[in-house]
């Protein structure tokens, strides 16, 4: 079973699987049928979650109603109790959606405006570069912007961006994959074979492995980080009802109030018509 999840996560396109997944995956949740685990997102409940991992497939991971994996499932429960994404009326940005959150986030109906964005994928409404946002300084309360930083050729640049379309005072997750034992990121842009990416940065599409400094280079960004280690404080027999991902820190990052960022002259002077023209235009089409 590993294997073949190893093999189809391997060889299919991410925005097909994306597609065609959570039609069916719910099949395969009739094998696990159980209470041992809850999926906090969805409320399923299973004898234990599918195995999910394209390297090193990990048992307990994926959920088959909704598709959330255990850092999904973190991120849940962590804006449920310790944010007020649930409670207060926010203008949201969602970079590269996740398909577990996409039509619970766009449902809520507290919300002002939930935009999505991606460079490819089909559940985006919008489709853009995240190192050049299409949107206006200081226009959303919140951007969500997970397991992206990974990929892009500048990741302190992609940062900055969604520190700029933040209004000071809101508010930002942006979690990447992480080596714990690594002091400092490892970046090489001489690896460009998939293979040897792989085995360098755990993925054949990566361009670095984060280290324990992923929070300063947040900082680097313009925001300021809390590294919250909620998980590791939980009660252990809540985080295994969940699976929860036990060494994930999450970066919860604050645009500070009445600072501007280092690119917004540059936005404004340059971008501002076509930033405008695209705002107006996906508002027009996701209001
Ligand atoms: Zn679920």
């Amino acid at each position: 079973m590993k294997k073949i999840t190893s093999l189809v996560l391997r060889k299919i396109p991410r925005h097909v699987l994306q597609k065609f997944a959570h039609k069916l995956l719910p099949l395969a949740g009739l094998m696990h049928r159980g209470k041992d685990v809850e999926c906090p997102i969805c409320d399923a409940k299973y004898a234990k979650f599918l195995t999910y991992g394209r390297l090193k497939p990990r048992e307990n991971a994926l959920c088959p109603k909704c598709l959330a994996l255990e850092r999904h499932r973190l991120m849940w429960l962590y804006l449920q109790e310790k944010t007020d994404f649930f409670t207060d009326s926010k203008q949201i940005l969602h970079v590269a959606p996740e398909f577990c959150f996409l039509d619970r986030f766009r449902n809520l109906e507290i919300h002002d405006k939930y935009v999505t964005a991606d460079l490819i994928s089909p559940l985006a409404d919008v489709h853009c570069d995240v190192h050049e946002l299409p949107f206006r300084d200081n226009s959303f309360d919140v951007a969500f912007c997970n397991h992206v930083m990974e990929h892009v050729d500048d990741d302190i640049k992609a940062m900055s961006e969604l520190c700029r379309v933040l209004r000071p005072g809101g508010w930002a997750l942006i979690q990447s994959p992480q080596d714990y034992s690594r002091e400092d990121t490892y970046e090489d842009p001489s690896i460009t074979d998939p293979k040897d990416r792989e085995e360098h940065f755990w993925q054949d599409d990566h361009v670095r492995l984060f280290g324990m400094d992923y929070g300063r280079r947040l900082e680097e960004a313009g925001f300021e980080v809390v590294e919250d280690r909620w998980v590791m404080e939980m009660p252990e027999e809540r985080a295994k009802k969940h699976a929860l991902p036990m060494e994930e820190i999450v970066y919860f990052c604050k645009k500070p109030a009445a600072v501007t960022t280092q690119h917004h002259e540059v936005a404004e002077q340059s971008n501002d018509n076509t930033a405008a023209a695209a705002q107006e235009e996906q508002e027009s089409a996701t209001v």
